[in-house]
């Protein structure tokens, strides 16, 4: 028996459903917007209505929707072994090679890292908290149990757990929850557009963000700091890309100072920037590695953590000692997850997604360039491989121009995210989007602006 009987589907959502990240009175008066199917990179609303996704989703949908290869995959495994814990050693097949695979994939995509092993979860949270659990498990074990602090990022986005929630560098996704917790630090957002200081040249200014770090860490004692926490490109806060000489700088600070470096890689994983990992893009050699969303496509909800071989040694060589390792998820390296992940990873492959990233984010940027980048209320449009924004400006601090817009482009057909950090509105569209596509949402986007041109003024 429903709870509710005789309401329209929208109104049994508003009484029923509490949604992650939604307002709980603009729900009331303006109802859900439900989906209904989608394919490739269009979905379908309840209206009838077709919106191209220029988000993927929540940047995770990287073949796009649809793909029967998944659907068969994950449909045969089921069918095969349902479900199988990883606990006390129990295993199975898929998960055993999709952590090879992942090991193969990193070591070749990436120069100079060294990874070891690959540990399952179900979400890009709860990877960034199982980081944080092994930079305290990793100090605790060699003796530095004063070195558990995280350094993360004004304007980070590392999920909404307590632990990844405290590390995400947005005070909105704090407020009220008690959070950050006191163990996590944040340094300055690295944006040269918005930050840099006027007649600051980038180079001087990633001086300035690396002089901060340095202080920071002098100032709190690196025998206190475990790890950094960066996403290669900051995707939520605004599509931030490092700016110049960033990674390499950084690199070397944390490497004097015996500090881990925890590159989260939810978003920028599979093929987002161009290559198969943002760390490749960038130059990272991280000691743990976020993986989530672009994994299964979201086809599963599934994470990995990849764990590096200096980590490792340290686990396995206090292994009698400390016998069982007291971490892990009922659906650790669920089998059916990691069957979709490996046929989401042979597509992947076989259409060169990350390569086709490379090659289609230069037109998508020339299509909102031309469209868009004479208005005056667009300050910046910038992005790699498949990831890009449009950064308003002129506009007094709190004013969301980017949502009224994105509001216009729900109703010219195309979906786009209006960030919560600055006012940017992202574009990430599934990795096998066509050009076609790319120029008809800039085009939609642009008439969506023109829309809104009444509303900014
Ligand atoms: N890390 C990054 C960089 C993300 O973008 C996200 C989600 O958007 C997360 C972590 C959190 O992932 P999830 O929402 O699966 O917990």
């Amino acid at each position: 028996m429903n709870e509710h009987t005789n309401l329209s589907l929208a109104q049994m959502d508003q009484m029923s459903l509490f949604h992650p990240v939604t307002s709980i009175s603009d729900l009331q008066k303006n109802g859900p917007s439900i989906y209904t199917a989608a394919e490739g990179v269009t979905i379908t609303r309840d209206t009838g209505a077709t919106l191209l996704d220029m988000g993927a989703g929540l940047w995770c949908v990287n073949v796009g929707y649809g793909r029967k290869e998944l659907v068969q995959a994950g449909a045969e495994a089921m069918q095969q072994l349902s479900f199988q814990h990883f606990f006390g050693g129990a295993s199975a097949e898929p998960t055993i090679r999709l952590a090879d695979r992942l090991l193969g994939l990193f070591r070749d995509t990436v120069p100079g890292s060294d990874m070891a092993r690959v540990f399952f979860g179900n979400s890009g949270s709860d990877a960034n908290d199982t980081a944080v659990k092994l930079v305290n498990y990793y100090n605790n074990l060699r003796g530095k149990p004063a070195k558990k602090k995280i350094i993360a990022r004004e304007g980070a986005y590392h999920g909404l757990t307590l632990a990844s929630g405290s590390l995400t560098g947005i005070k909105s996704y704090h407020t009220a929850f008690d959070m950050p917790l006191d163990n996590v630090l944040h340094t300055s957002c690295p944006h040269y557009f918005a930050f840099g200081k006027d007649g600051e040249s980038e180079a001087a200014y990633t001086d300035r963000l690396i002089t901060e770090l340095e202080d920071m860490i002098a100032y709190e004692g690196a025998d206190t700091i475990g790890a950094f926490i960066a996403e290669p490109v900051m995707g939520t806060g605004g599509v931030f890309l490092p700016p110049e000489g960033y990674f390499e700088k950084l690199q070397d600070v944390l490497d004097r100072h015996d500090i881990l470096l925890i590159a989260d890689e939810v978003i920028t994983g599979f093929g987002r920037t161009g290559n198969w990992f943002g760390s490749g893009t960038y130059g990272l050699r991280p000691d743990i590695v976020s993986l989530a969303k672009g994994l299964t496509s979201a086809y599963f909800p599934m994470s990995a953590s990849i764990i590096s071989t200096r980590m490792w040694e340290v686990f396995e060589n206090a292994s009698d000692e400390m016998g069982v390792v007291m971490h892990g998820f009922t659906y650790s390296g669920h089998p059916v997850g990691a069957a979709i992940a490996l046929a989401n990873l042979d597509i992947m492959e076989r259409e060169n997604l990350a390569g086709r990233s490379a090659t289609l984010g230069p037109v998508l940027l020339e299509a909102l360039r031309t469209r868009v980048g004479d208005s005056p209320f667009v300050g910046d449009i910038r992005g790699i491989g498949l990831m890009a924004a449009v950064e308003f400006t002129g506009f007094p601090q709190g004013a969301a121009p980017h949502k009224i817009v994105a509001r216009h482009a729900t109703v010219a057909g195309v979906l786009t995210r209006a960030l919560p950090y600055l006012p940017v509105t992202s574009f990430s569209p599934p990795l096998s989007v066509t050009e076609a596509e790319i120029i008809e949402a800039a085009d939609r986007y642009a008439r969506a602006l023109k829309a809104a041109t009444p509303e900014l003024e």
